[in-house]
């Protein structure tokens, strides 16, 4: 079965709630109707019967009525309650006098009945003859020693009419009114999805290719627009991610280009000209260098990938950076030494992060490295580690060649280096800073620098410290 459209749900939720909301009112309505006329006639019947009684006098045992026959409201009103009336002796059961009405319609009561409501307090009984239902008030009374008793009552054929052609309007009505709403609801519901049906024609209308693309905004601030704008910020992330992704994959592709067609240079070479063992090693080893360079990339596009793909879980561990940079900078000695550098560390004690000493350890370790990279022989590499309020700092800093300004903003985006010319081409590849941004930011820490082209570099990476309990 194919599923309903928002349209026909909206129309039919609307159809459902104008049926509901019509009869709940149509019975109520109902209900206060018919409990009022019924109690109309009964109180019109009552006042019947206690005016009757008023004018009833009995004349050698007959029963007559009493009034003034040039007063016309006398007059009426003994017309219309003598409509239905009875009179019968206890006594006997007979019955003394009635009016036309009963007669025709052939009402009468059997003597066993006469002394049953006798007995019973004044009452009202409903009575079915062939052509009507008639209400009437039975009260006993006794005049000179004689018992009676007296019936008055009312047709109730008015008030079924009324019920009637309430009920026949009432079937009109609600059909009706639930059309009416159905038309309405179909018309307003087309209207008002109107817009989403064109926001799913725009939005099907855009690829991947065509990521530039953006929904319409009308304008009006409300719920659609704001779908709209989200939807437009979201493919605005999209397209960048993607062009990230672009770049990304054209970066690869040309970082293992130029090692790969060295390589392959070298070897058909080597292969067409040398012919000692010795110049073999000399072509090997220096394949070894590129070998190296392209497993070292290999490993921390690896690293990268895993990282921003989440696999990589991040520890939350007491670290001490001080030891740590104390220890890293010990190690590295040899290595600053080996390029006539100077390498010195000045840490304030016991500087206590919580974090994953391996990733701050990496992090620490690519800024010094990147520091002894890009110095000058005879020049000089400082670490500082420092905190201030709840912030521990590390700071490297290098005499070295510097950042351009313009190079500045990249140098923490992938594949990014600055002026490749500058570095020696088989030490990095660029991946090794936006290494170290994502270890900062897993540490919702920050990172800054600040370069002089020809004087140095200054990298200061800030981490929020743990508070030490000192118990
Ligand atoms: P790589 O692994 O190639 O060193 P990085 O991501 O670590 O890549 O650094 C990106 C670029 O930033 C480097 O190629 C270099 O141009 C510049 N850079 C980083 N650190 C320094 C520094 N201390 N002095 C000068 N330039 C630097």
């Amino acid at each position: 079965m194919r599923p309903l459209t928002l349209r026909t749900k909206l129309t039919l939720f609307y159809c459902i709630t104008v049926s509901v909301l019509l009869t709940g009112f149509a019975l109520v309505y109902y209900r206060v109707l018919s409990v009022g006329i019924d109690r109309d006639l009964t109180q019109d019947i009552l006042d019947r019967t206690s005016g009757l009684r008023g004018y009833l006098r009995f004349e050698e045992g007959q029963p007559v009525f009493l009034f003034d026959t040039n007063d016309p409201g006398e007059v009426t009103f003994i017309n219309r309650a003598t409509r239905y009336y009875q009179l019968y002796e206890i006594r006997t059961g007979r019955l003394l006098a009635e009016s036309d009405e009963p007669r025709s319609s052939q009402v009468r009561f059997s003597p066993a009945d006469i002394q049953h409501y006798a007995e019973t307090s004044p009452d009202f009984v409903d009575i079915h003859t062939d052509l009507e239902r008639i209400r009437l008030r039975y009260e006993a009374m006794t005049v000179g020693g004689d018992s009676y008793l007296l019936f008055v009552g009312a047709s109730m054929r008015p008030i079924e009419d009324t019920i009637d052609s309430f009920l026949e309007g009432l079937a009109w009505l609600i059909p009706s009114g639930v059309l009416l709403a159905a038309i309405t609801s179909w018309f307003m519901a087309g209207k008002a999805l109107e817009p989403v049906a064109a926001l799913g024609k725009a939005a099907s209308e855009i690829a991947v290719s065509r990521l530039d693309r953006r929904l319409p905004v009308q304008g009006t601030n409300d719920e659609l627009d704001q779908l709209a704008i989200q939807f437009n910020e979201t493919l605005g992330r999209l397209e960048k991610a993607v062009a990230e992704m672009k770049q990304f994959t054209a970066s690869i592709s040309h970082e293992l280009r130029t090692p790969l067609a060295i390589l392959r240079g070298e070897a058909e070479v080597a292969l067409m000209q040398t012919n000692s063992s010795e110049q073999y090693r000399r072509v090997l080893a220096s394949q070894l260098e590129e070998f190296e360079k392209l497993t070292r990339m290999i490993n921390q596009l690896l690293t990268l990938a895993r990282a921003e793909s989440g696999e990589v879980d991040i520890a939350k561990e007491e670290v001490n950076i001080s030891a740590m940079v104390q220890t890293l900078t010990e190690e590295l000695e040899p290595v600053a030494a080996s390029k006539n550098l100077n390498l010195s560390c000045y840490c304030a004690p016991d500087v206590i992060i919580s974090g994953d000493s391996a990733w701050v350890e990496r992090l620490v370790l690519h800024l010094v490295d990147n520091a002894i990279k890009f110095s000058r022989p005879g020049g000089g590499v400082t670490i500082r580690v420092s905190e201030e309020g709840q912030t521990a700092i590390v700071q490297v800093e290098d005499d070295g060649i510097g950042i351009p300004p313009e190079a500045l903003p990249h140098i923490f985006e992938r594949f990014y280096r600055a002026d490749p010319a500058r570095s020696n081409r088989s030490e990095g590849a660029g991946l090794g800073l936006s290494l170290v941004k994502w270890a900062v930011d897993q540490h919702h820490g920050s990172i800054d620098v600040e370069s002089v082209p020809g004087k140095g570099s200054r990298f200061r990476v800030k981490l929020p410290s743990r508070i030490i309990n000192p118990n």
